[in-house]
């Protein structure tokens, strides 16, 4: 009896923490439901948390924003892309977004939640990334802060160890909201999205870039840049962005949505 109890109350505490979508549509739509049991702040403030270690050890080792022909490039064009994220949540112009390059041969990027963004120079150098391209790589790594996919898979973990842990201590949420900065760099720098977050960061990060004047052909480019690599020269980025021969060719079935903004981003540069 007690059982059945907790589990009509663990129903209804991932009814009430509710399916809605963290963002706005865009123009190519990327508005699906979402499981969500943690609060952004609490994500957030744990990525912030993360991602200072993270700085702290690049800065430790010398490999911290050295080198300013990287740090300037990316900086300009990351600021160029976050002038458009109103588009998907307007929230998301007054996040304290930071930018940083750390000098490593890894060929890797990420944004962790609430906007902490951190490209290494070896996907730059070693993918000969143009500035389309790069513009392609931080956008689609925004694209998974904006559509909160951590905070997506650490609620989906949450409710999964409340499961597993149900008759000891239901909502008590397992041992996960003790420390959300090691599960935010677990999931952000180690563990892969799911294929779906994948398309919808694609999608939308080809929407950005688009809008900010970068063209998007340079998306499906980029990616097939990274699986040619391939071999034991596989680019880090792949373990946690899975990806498959579908992606390039969805990617290029999105184009004709975006081609339009990136023309009339072109013809009347706000930048
Ligand atoms: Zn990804």
């Amino acid at each position: 009896m007690k059982q059945i109890l907790s589990i009509f109350l663990l129903a209804t505490a991932l009814v009430i923490s509710g399916c809605a979508s963290t963002t706005m549509g865009g123009a190519t739509g990327s508005d699906r439901s979402q499981f969500l049991l943690i609060s952004s702040n609490a994500v957030n403030a744990g990525a912030a948390q993360a991602y200072k270690k993270q700085l702290s050890s690049a800065s430790t080792s010398g490999a911290l924003n050295t080198d300013s022909g990287y740090t300037d490039r990316v900086k300009a064009i990351a600021k160029r892309l976050i002038a458009q994220v109103g588009i998907f949540r307007p929230d998301a112009l007054s996040w304290q977004w930071e930018v940083n390059v750390i000098s490593s041969d890894e060929i890797n990027a990420y944004c962790m939640p609430g906007g902490k963004i951190a490209v290494y120079t070896g996907i730059i150098s070693r993918l000969k990334l143009t500035d389309d391209e790069l513009a392609a790589v931080v956008g689609h790594e925004m694209s998974h802060a904006l559509r909160e996919h951590s905070r997506e898979q650490i609620s989906q973990q949450m409710a999964s160890q409340t499961l597993i842990s149900l008759g000891s201590s239901l909502l008590g949420l397992g041992s996960i909201g003790s420390d959300i900065a090691s599960s935010v760099s677990k999931y952000v720098l180690t563990l892969p999205f799911s294929r779906t977050m994948e398309t919808e960061a694609d999608i939308m990060g080809m929407e950005l870039m688009a809008r900010a004047g970068y063209d998007p052909t340079a998306a499906p480019a980029v990616w097939r840049k990274m699986v040619t690599l391939g071999g034991n020269a596989s680019p880090e980025i792949l373990s946690t962005h899975p990806s498959d021969s579908t992606r390039i060719a969805n990617l290029e079935q999105h184009l004709p949505q975006v081609m339009p903004l990136y023309e009339k981003a072109r013809a009347s540069p706000k930048n």
